[in-house]
């Protein structure tokens, strides 16, 4: 099978030829149709989260189509469609896994990090961790709910129930948060590269009320800001948007460096916290919610051999949404 792999960190792609992969016991090979491209596999690519398996196949944001099943495997028929998350094993038995916090298991295995992921033309996943998409979903646009909506719920989900909500960095994630956080009847505020108009447009046209550069403050007080970027001073910044008692959720898996801060803006019991993965039942609720909610995603498609491309894109910021890999 052709996949896209990478070899050492800070090094790009290669194109290669691997043999197919066989499915595992309660495993199901599947035919990958769509793989979206997460901020998470450029942290991956750069070497900011170490210790990938290496020879690596990223990527896990996938949707493909079940076509054999490994021994034991039953939850899925030949032919069915499934989405496959970060979330790749869990152990089931440590403190974590144990109280409903599978996301931070202490011997958790995420796709396309530990486990070969879904830049490829086949792959393979515990069936226990996949999903069944929904049919009013095409594939190239399901893809994106996998982590970008998936971990961005989560991370809405911690903003508990502040109706002024500001966004910073609008991104896959917040282009889709910001729908559902819009049919939960919130008011959306976004915060965008100085100077990016597109992505403010952009923004604009998804429900938000009010957007701007992150440098700027938003016209009245937030009760709560949720952030994308993977930039530390947004931290700060944030916190001094954010009204007394108001949280500060950080989505992503990688910033840069927090710079130091006076404890007047996190005094008045501000609350400061990051997410960490997913968890099934974080998938179970969001998967349902989406069509119900009309959440339609942006992405912008890029053929398997020019993930780099798509990566390079990312990085640079030139995307609206999310880019998505096809065969
Ligand atoms: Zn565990
Ligand atoms: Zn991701």
């Amino acid at each position: 099978m052709h996949a896209q792999l990478l070899t050492a960190a800070g090094r790009p792609l290669v194109a290669a030829e691997l043999p197919a992969p066989r499915p595992g016991p309660q495993q199901v090979l599947i035919e990958v149709r769509a793989c979206a491209v997460c901020r998470t596999d450029l942290h991956v690519v750069d070497g900011e989260l170490t210790d990938p398996k290496l020879p690596l196949v990223p990527g896990h944001e996938i949707i493909g189509t079940v076509v054999e099943k490994g021994e034991g495997a039953g939850r899925f028929a030949i032919g069915d469609r499934v989405g496959v998350p970060w979330l790749g094993w869990t152990c089931g038995v440590c403190e974590f896994c144990r109280s409903g916090r599978e996301n931070l298991c202490d011997r958790a295995r995420f796709t396309g990090y530990q486990i070969d992921g879904g830049y490829a033309e086949l792959t393979v996943a515990d069936e226990r961790y996949c999903f069944a998409i929904d049919r009013r979903y095409g594939d190239v646009e399901a893809a994106p709910l996998m982590c970008a909506g998936l971990i961005g719920y989560r991370t809405l989900r911690m903003a508990g129930d502040a109706q002024c909500l500001g966004i910073y960095g609008f991104g896959a994630a917040a282009h889709i948060v910001a729908q559902v956080a819009r049919h939960q009847g919130r008011r959306v505020f976004a915060f965008t590269r100085p100077g990016d108009t597109g992505a403010q447009d952009f923004a604009r046209s998804l429900g938000a009320e009010w957007a701007g550069d992150s440098t700027s403050s938003p016209p009245e007080p937030l009760d709560a800001a949720l952030i994308f970027a993977p930039v530390g001073s947004l931290v700060p910044a944030a916190l001094a948007a954010t009204k007394k008692g108001g949280t500060v959720v950080c989505g992503g898996i990688h910033m840069s460096d927090i710079p130091s801060f006076p404890y007047q803006i996190l005094w008045e019991e501000r609350v400061l916290r990051s997410v960490a993965n997913l968890t099934r039942h974080d998938a179970e609720e969001f998967l349902a919610l989406a069509p119900e909610a009309g959440i339609r995603t942006e992405t912008v498609t890029y053929p398997l051999d020019r993930a780099n491309a798509a990566l390079g894109d990312l990085r640079s910021g030139a995307l609206q949404g999310a880019a998505v890999l096809v065969r």
